[in-house]
């Protein structure tokens, strides 16, 4: 079962009560036009969470993922939420800040490593710099992995974003560098400016062309090659001679969905290490 920690939420019933306003000033309001902000129907949710479940099995929202992973580093290995610093190596896009649900508790951060796609382009002297902000005798939270979209009116890639009548491309440059391989547009060459970050992302999709074009929905295989290449770059976070505890490390992809609707985390690895005993607490591995 999920448990909520309810303690560490301070803020959540001032922002219930504060939503519960906003949505009656919204259901008075005069008919605007879409979106709706209203509550969706538990059967669109279900079609959602089966949706993504086809492809990612085992997803689970990212607001439970969060919650319950908090409540057991409390409750288990006392580390509390002021103590922990996320760093994450996902994709710059805003979606994945305004719906983060770490927002809503103590966790300090984020630190962001990643650039496009979620690759961190902040490179070994990112990760340096992380390494020196964690509390002291804290935990260093990494989150890392690239992000999709699903969306319940045009399926994988696609979101429908607050504030916008037409759904766009999620992750987009993962969108788009797959693009270029399918019409075959995209060629060798080392990443360049001003466009480092998604020709780094055109090699990566190039490299492995076989693989994506041929599987049944190829954005989701290129993603979770995405996702093998962060974790590479990501495993060299400083452990010696560091004045904090803890190296939690959560890997995997995370969904996101349509305005209104729960985003979704489908862990692929996650594992809990203590630096002082040198042992890991928790390995979880798909
Ligand atoms: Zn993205």
């Amino acid at each position: 079962m999920l448990l909520k920690m309810v303690s560490y939420r301070r803020f959540r019933p001032i922002v219930l009560v504060f939503a519960a306003l906003i949505g009656l000033m919204f259901s008075c309001a005069p008919d605007r036009g879409k979106p709706a902000v209203t509550k969706l129907p538990d059967e669109t949710e279900r079609k959602i969470r089966d949706g993504i479940r086809t492809m990612f099995p085992g997803a689970v929202t990212f607001e439970q993922y969060t919650d319950s992973l908090l409540f057991f580093l409390y409750a288990v290995h006392r580390i509390k939420p002021e103590t922990i610093l996320l760093g994450q190596s996902t994709c710059v896009d805003d979606v994945l800040n305004t719906k983060s649900p770490f927002n809503e508790h103590m966790v300090k951060g984020p630190f962001n490593f990643g650039g496009l796609g979620g690759l961190p382009f902040t490179g070994l002297t990112g990760l340096s710099a992380y390494a020196h902000h964690v509390p002291d005798s804290g935990a260093a939270l990494l989150l890392v992995g690239p992000h999709i979209g699903y969306s319940e009116e045009s399926g994988w890639g696609m979101l429908h974003r607050e504030g916008q009548h037409e759904v766009t491309t999620c992750c987009g440059a993962l969108v788009a560098a797959l693009g270029k391989l399918e019409k075959g547009t995209l060629k060798v060459q080392d990443p360049r400016e001003p466009d480092y970050q998604e020709q780094t992302l055109e090699q990566l999709a190039l490299k492995h062309k076989g693989e994506i074009l041929d599987s049944k929905v190829p954005l989701v295989t290129f993603t979770k090659l995405v996702n093998g290449e962060v974790q590479k770059i990501m495993s060299n976070l400083p452990r010696h001679e560091v004045h904090f505890r803890y190296v939690i490390t959560i890997v995997g992809v995370i969904i996101n969905t349509d305005f209104g609707y729960p985003d979704y985390i489908w862990v692929d690895k996650m594992s809990i290490y203590d630096l002082e005993t040198e042992q890991y607490l928790k390995i979880m591995e798909k």
